[in-house]
């Protein structure tokens, strides 16, 4: 090797990793001792955005619409590609950290760090975005509608698992309020003066039951309800249920809404009620782009990761999925648990910060930063990305529904 030959820049993004790696694990503590639910994260933003602040990143406090979202933003010349890493810091209620979103912005942070250092003067723009309440109203939605995201060319993201893995596809999800209205009676004494809400949506939920046989397999119908009557000894007039609808497949899933909506009808015509339909969260299912998938899992064999599987068979469904409905993107997921322990766990809060915790951290920002400097050095590889996207986007939606 002489003295000219320059370092290979994933090498520099392990070293600059290492450096950081003590600040990022103490980061995710912090989070995970301080955890905030769905946009009340206050104080994770605030040490994420204080973070990037310190190191040259310009930063929108409160963004597209949501106080505890933020944007910061590193830009090197004018045009060139547009990179968003993208992380949650939301905890579920009455459970703390156990889907590991405290290990997201410390890990992105990691890799945003280690890019900077390495673009040099390649044109970029560098886009680190918080997202809050993705486990309650999937805030990466109304950030959409707000104009975030759309002119990114590539949007990343990382998340804890139990294995190393991308996923190549999500569900698409629809959840409706559905509000019965009859009229109420004494049980007893005047019964044949009552419509019955409830029963209407009794009669609802054994709709669904029997549409359930005839779906395809990928089709998810559950529902709760939430109010059934209030005294035994009238009939309620009032009956709230949850129903939600989801399948791989969005045009095929926007022909099952339209069969839940029949049943409804079904359902107050016998029961003689009426009732009002409230669409309460949408999301898309996941376009796959498998070239930058495999460029993240080929970077993540480069960076050291361990319990490499393929992607998994059954996934849920995620608001990311709405940011990868108008740009390529994908999320690596890394373990911190033993094979087998599942997300909203007590295993998940039993390592949150344990040094297999705080391992997955710099694991996914040596990845993500490596998975970046590809993209950026190699403008044919993002524009491959870019157009394998836009065709299966068109394959996708263009599905034929049976
Ligand atoms: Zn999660």
């Amino acid at each position: 090797m002489t003295a000219q030959t320059p370092e290979d820049p994933k090498n520099a993004v392990v070293r600059t990793i290492d450096h950081l790696q003590s600040g990022l694990a103490a980061m995710s503590d912090f989070i995970f001792d301080h955890p905030e639910t769905g946009l009340q994260e206050v104080e994770a933003c605030a040490l994420l955005c204080d973070f990037l602040a310190s190191n040259g990143f310009q930063v929108e406090r409160g963004y597209a619409g949501l106080p505890t979202a933020f944007r910061a933003v590193h830009r090197v010349g004018a045009g060139g590609p547009r990179i968003g890493l993208l992380c949650e810091y939301d905890a579920l209620a009455g459970l703390g950290h156990a889907c590991a979103h405290h290990l997201q912005g410390p890990c992105i942070i990691g890799a945003a760090l280690a890019i900077k250092d390495q673009v040099g003067d390649r044109p970029c723009t560098l886009e680190v975005i918080g997202t809050p309440a993705e486990e309650t109203v999937g805030g990466k939605v109304s950030m959409l509608e707000h104009g975030a995201f759309k002119d990114l060319d590539v949007a990343l993201m990382m998340h804890g698992n139990d294995v190393t893995q991308v996923d190549l596809r999500s569900l698409a999800l629809s959840e409706f309020l559905v509000t019965f209205h009859g009229t109420s009676a004494h049980a007893a004494m005047a019964p044949e003066d009552g419509r019955s809400a409830l029963d209407a949506l009794m009669l609802v939920f054994s709709g669904l039951a029997f549409l359930r046989g005839h779906v395809r397999d990928d089709t998810r119908i559950h529902g709760i309800i939430e109010q059934g009557g209030q005294a035994i000894n009238a009939i309620p007039d009032h009956a709230v249920a949850r129903i939600e609808l989801r399948s791989y497949d969005r045009p095929y899933l926007d022909r099952v809404i339209e069969r839940v909506q029949r049943i409804l009808e079904g359902a107050a015509l016998m029961t003689d009620t009426r009732f009002t339909l409230e669409k309460t969260t949408e999301f898309h299912s996941k376009i796959p782009v498998r070239r930058l998938n495999d460029l993240v899992m080929a970077n993540a064999e480069r960076a050291g990761a361990k319990a490499i599987e393929p992607p998994r068979e059954r996934t849920g469904s995620t608001d990311f999925a709405n940011v990868m409905y108008y740009v390529p993107g994908t999320c690596i997921n890394l373990p911190f648990v033993d094979k087998g322990i599942s997300a909203h766990s007590q295993g998940y809060l039993d390592r949150g910060k344990s040094p297999q915790a705080h391992q997955a951290i710099a694991l996914g920002a040596n990845i993500l930063a490596m998975t970046v400097l590809d993209l950026l050095r190699d403008p044919a590889l993002l524009d491959a990305v870019k157009a394998e996207f836009r065709q299966e986007k068109a394959r996708l939606l263009g599905s034929v529904a049976g």
